[in-house]
């Protein structure tokens, strides 16, 4: 589904993202959520959402195929995850340099999935790859009514 010709004026400066079932179930939501504005991004969308199973297939359909994927969508519809749309100059490469490797362990210091992570699978945050899955992944998420 193509995004709103006004949300399209807003490539390159939003990026999506998720605090994970593991990271929300430990409290971490209020933390994660206050170091993302620390880090200067805005929050320009909000919302606690339980995918189904199918949901998280969707979402994640660019790893159909990948030996993670099973894993992946179980962990991901296992429990209440927080979205959200960031807004920054840059957003999408500064945020994946915020968050840190996909494996915490291998995260710099200070770092969310560092700070926040458990492991490969468990690491706390997603974050979109380029500025046209940032839109399209927002867009999964949130209405037109709900988000600028
Ligand atoms: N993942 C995993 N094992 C892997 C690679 C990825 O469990 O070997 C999970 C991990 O939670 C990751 C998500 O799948 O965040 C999506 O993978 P991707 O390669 O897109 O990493 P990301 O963009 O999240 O850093
Ligand atoms: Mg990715």
């Amino acid at each position: 589904m193509p995004p709103l010709p006004i949300f399209m004026s807003m490539n390159g400066k939003i990026t999506f993202t998720m605090v994970k079932p593991s990271a929300h179930a430990s409290g971490y939501s209020g933390k994660i959520l206050a170091k993302i504005e620390e880090g200067g991004f805005k929050i320009i969308a909000l919302k606690l959402v339980h995918l189904t199973k199918e949901q998280a297939c969707m979402f994640y359909d660019v790893h159909i195929g990948r030996p993670f994927y099973e894993e992946l969508v179980n962990f991901m519809s296992s429990g209440p995850i927080i979205a959200a749309i960031l807004q920054k100059e840059n957003a999408v490469e500064d945020f994946r340099k915020y968050i840190g490797a996909t494996d915490p362990a291998k995260a710099e210091p200070g770092t969310i999935r560092n700070l926040y992570g458990k492991n490969m699978g468990e690491n706390a945050v997603h974050g979109s790859d380029s500025d046209e899955n940032a839109v399209r992944e927002a867009g999964f998420f949130f209405s037109s009514l709900e988000r600028p």
